[in-house]
């Protein structure tokens, strides 16, 4: 489970620019949560919170249980390595690489094996061995959904996975991020791709900040 508890966050020098004001959400396992908003709502800001990747200027972050604010960013560096696993906005695929090895770059000590394995769980095993850059862009976007599934975290978080999709490339992967929430994990997305709705679970609106 994590909770945003009245998180807030402005950049800027001062903190002159506010990002995301006074937000709760609880994302809980077996959910697909989908963050919607205009551009500059503040959903890369909210979704980068929640996976521990930014920290917020006020308001508490917790996860399973334990307040991350409390703890040094080192811990929480290691809660997120060890727990959540990120699918950036743009592919970052190395692709002269083939997909199995561009998973086993996730993680510091990674086998064949887990990344065959990984690959598998989102479809493309028999691609495993086939530079990334012969794959085509729905098939690039589910080898980094595998990257991030290679350290088994318990929660996953997309940011604009597949705007850039057409219909079937991009229902493909919505049907696999709902996968693995049926799994069991924290699934969440932001995205202003409307076909997405047919696939979450709930959705969490946010308002444009100004
Ligand atoms: P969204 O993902 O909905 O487009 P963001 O969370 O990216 O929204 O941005 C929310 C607001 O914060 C925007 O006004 C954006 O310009 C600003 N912002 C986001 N990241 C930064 C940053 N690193 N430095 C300064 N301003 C930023």
């Amino acid at each position: 489970m994590i909770e945003l508890r009245n998180v807030s966050k402005s950049y800027g020098r001062s903190g002159t620019m506010p990002a995301l004001a006074q937000t709760s959400v609880l994302f809980e396992r077996g959910q697909f949560v989908w963050i919607s908003g205009p551009s500059g709502s503040g959903k890369s800001t909210l979704l980068g919170i929640g996976a521990l990747l930014l920290r917020s200027d006020s308001g508490d972050v917790i996860f399973d249980g334990k307040k991350v604010d409390a703890e040094g960013s080192s811990e929480r560096d290691r809660l997120r390595r060890r727990s959540v696993g990120i699918v950036p906005q743009s592919s970052r695929l190395f692709p002269e690489l083939t997909a199995s090895q561009n998973v086993m770059l996730a993680r510091r000590r990674s086998s064949v094996v887990d990344a065959v394995s990984a690959l598998d769980r989102v479809g493309l095993g028999e691609f495993a061995h086939r530079k990334t850059k012969t794959l085509s862009g729905g098939q690039q976007q589910r080898v980094s959904i595998a990257r991030a599934l290679a350290k088994k975290p318990a929660a996953v978080f997309a940011d604009e996975v597949s705007s850039s999709l057409d219909d079937q490339n991009a229902e493909s992967v919505y049907r696999l991020l709902r996968a693995l929430a049926d799994d069991g994990r924290i699934v969440v997305a932001a995205s202003h791709d409307h076909r997405i709705e047919a696939f979450v679970t709930s959705r969490l609106m946010l308002e444009s900040a100004t």
